[in-house]
């Protein structure tokens, strides 16, 4: 079969601008198929890589982990997938499939995983991708695609901690950060029967908060209100990029309180009571736990889509073209972002 060529948008540098970029199709291998790209949302993730903070992808780079398309070519040995077919692609395209977290079934804890992503070597900000086709998870034409994309990921990295550490109605949840996860998790902790409170540094964000189901806002900037809810939360989810006052977040966990981190935010970590830094007493003495948690299994991905239909969770977006993709990128890194921004294939 002749190759065609596959139009994308990548950084040739770390912090440089998306630049178009194409190159030609790669041959299938066994396992493997072709999906040809109609969606992908903007994660923070994709502007981490593009800023090279991770260190370890190599450039030219292009992003793009949000992914909804066709199937349009399939390797040898693929089951249960066909051309046609309309799938979700999230960060992990594929997986070493021989170290003890494969073998166990948690592929998203694959020791390789630096070399898993969907984006190598080049991601969905493009025409087509090529996955492991355990990786492409078949999608009900009932779920709007912008939706589906934003779930692949950004639904992802908030429903498995919920779903195992937010336990039923007793349990006092708080989402910090209410963006592209944040928004989502209001919603997975509302269904899960949890009692839920939106944390944000942004009053603009109360009335949305609430809408997306939140009982409770709570603006973290404002001092005497976090004081009020000292000792308030069983969990707090925390998906803000930046600006968190850890301080104020350790003082509003419950004893036996858990701190789960879901985003690559930086974290400054105050050990000790008010003085901020010192002796870990507050955290040993409250019996604090800090968790963190990333992305999903593949059992947990089914999981997670059969979930936000069944309680329809719908994430919030906003589309643009893939050509205005520097646009888009540019709305994410200054959070302007409501709350997702979806690229369609022009
Ligand atoms: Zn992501
Ligand atoms: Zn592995």
């Amino acid at each position: 079969m002749s190759r065609t060529t596959v139009l994308g948008y990548a950084a040739r540098a770390a912090g440089q601008r998306l630049e178009p970029f194409t190159y030609e199709e790669p041959e299938l291998e066994d396992g493997e198929i072709r999906v040809a790209v109609t969606h992908c949302g903007v994660c923070h993730t994709d502007i981490h890589a593009v800023d090279a903070d991770f260190g370890v992808f190599k450039f030219p780079i292009m992003p793009g982990h949000e992914i909804v398309g066709r199937v349009t070519e399939t390797g040898g040995a693929i089951s249960g997938l066909k051309v046609g077919d309309r799938v979700g692609v999230g960060w992990q395209g594929r997986c070493c499939g021989e170290c003890e977290w494969c073998r166990a079934g948690e592929e998203h804890l694959c020791l390789d995983i630096a070399d898993c992503g969907t984006w190598t070597p080049y991601g969905g900000f493009s025409s087509a991708v090529v996955v492991d086709a355990r990786f492409a998870y078949p999608l009900p034409e009932a779920l709007a695609p912008e939706a589906a994309a934003v779930l692949m990921c950004a639904g992802i990295a908030v429903y498995p901690p919920l779903r195992k550490y937010a336990t039923g109605p007793s349990c006092r949840v708080g989402i910090v950060g209410i963006g592209g996860l944040g928004h989502l998790a209001i919603q997975f902790a509302k269904a899960l029967g949890c009692e839920v409170t939106a944390l944000s540094s942004s009053p603009a964000k109360e009335a949305e908060a609430r809408a997306f189901g939140a009982d409770q806002f709570l603006l973290t900037s404002d001092q005497a209100a976090m004081e009020q809810e000292e000792f308030g939360f069983d969990l707090l989810l925390c998906t803000a990029q930046s600006g968190n006052d850890w301080a104020n977040l350790v003082m509003v966990l419950k004893k036996n309180g858990r701190l789960v981190l879901v985003a690559f935010a930086p974290l400054d970590l105050p050990l000790g009571a008010a003085s901020g830094s010192g002796p870990a007493v507050d955290f040993v003495a409250h019996q604090l736990s800090i968790t963190a948690s990333f992305l999903g299994s593949r059992a947990d991905m089914r999981e997670m889509l059969a979930f936000a239909q069944e309680h329809g969770i719908t994430p919030k977006t906003e589309i643009m073209p893939m050509s205005q993709v520097n646009d888009a990128m540019l709305r994410v890194r200054e959070n302007k972002a409501r709350y997702r921004i979806v690229l369609v294939n022009d």
